[in-house]
């Protein structure tokens, strides 16, 4: 065999070597994938869960509610049912697309997160 065909026998072996390292990432790749997406369903669910039950739950003691002027009490509800999560994910209340954030970091309901602005219209 001449130096050459060696020379190309060498390269070719190389790619091979290449093409088995970068087929091992991909598949490694996919299989971390798919392990966050079975870890992302149920806490996702979870998440869900908590935003409906913290929207279910009234923010303001029944007594707070019954102090107020039957109008007043109807201009509240009207305004926190526009501080709601819309179907597609957006803020009800001000339009935005990213969950909103309280103090800490973490994620909040929009009814919590306008609070102040629903109380300051009222
Ligand atoms: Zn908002």
């Amino acid at each position: 065999m001449s130096k050459v065909v060696l020379r190309v026998l060498q390269v070719i072996g190389v790619l091979v070597l290449a093409g088995i390292a970068v087929s091992v990432v991909v598949g490694l790749l996919q299989w971390v994938l798919g392990l966050a997406i079975i870890v992302a369903i149920p806490v996702g669910g979870y998440w869900l869960y908590k935003q409906v039950k913290g929207r279910q739950s009234p923010q303001i003691p029944s007594s707070a509610v019954g102090a107020l002027p039957k109008g007043a009490t109807d201009r509240r509800t009207e305004l926190e049912s526009r501080a709601v999560m819309d179907a597609s994910g957006r803020c009800g209340w001000c339009g935005s697309p990213s969950l909103h954030k309280d103090e800490y970091g973490f994620p909040t309901t929009p009814l919590r997160y306008h609070r102040a602005e629903i109380d300051a219209m009222l």
